[in-house]
């Protein structure tokens, strides 16, 4: 069903998902995609806002779990500096990871917002685990190769929504 592909948001970057807007909509705990959506793909440590990023969100007492589909030492040298738990080889759009962090956040489903930069897997993965999803643009346009199939889909998947009119944002 195409509609498991269409965010509940959709913003420009994770710098603009913020507590205060969060806590309006009774999320407590976040589940992060990794790869352009907190840094670009081929940048192996946080930056000083994405670090920032997540203090602000521990001050406010909102969990964050990274979850990646990329390997396990891609994702604990990111994660580990940030105090933050992560999944690894997360298989998404697989419902196995999503699950496995609500758990572990000991979160209910409407308590959590999947945020990431890939309709196929982190919005698709989000939505079917009943979780609300954010859609950012990724951080940078070049990809890892497997990637750059999946991009071509979501290109006309989103256009198909653009055309329905079921999304209003320009690219
Ligand atoms: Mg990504």
């Amino acid at each position: 069903m195409l509609k498991n592909f269409l965010p509940n948001e959709h913003v420009k970057s994770v710098f603009e998902i913020q507590p205060d807007i969060l806590k309006e909509q009774g999320i407590k705990g976040i589940i992060t995609d990794l790869d352009n959506t907190l840094v670009a793909w081929d940048v192996k440590e946080a930056t000083q806002e994405v670090i920032q990023w997540f203090n602000l969100m521990k001050e406010h007492d909102i969990k964050v779990t990274i979850i990646s589909n990329n390997n396990e030492e891609r994702v604990k040298v990111f994660s580990d500096p940030l105090e933050t738990p992560f999944v690894s080889h997360a298989k998404k759009p697989l419902g196995h990871a999503f699950r496995a962090a609500a758990k572990a956040m000991d979160l209910n489903k409407e308590e959590i917002a999947v945020i990431g930069d890939q309709l196929l897997t982190d919005v698709l993965g989000g939505n079917r685990a009943g979780l609300h999803t954010i859609l950012v643009v990724p951080i940078v346009q070049s990809d890892a190769k497997i990637t750059r199939i999946n991009r071509s889909i979501e290109r006309r998947i989103l256009n198909y929504f653009r055309k329905k009119g079921k999304i209003s944002w320009e690219e």
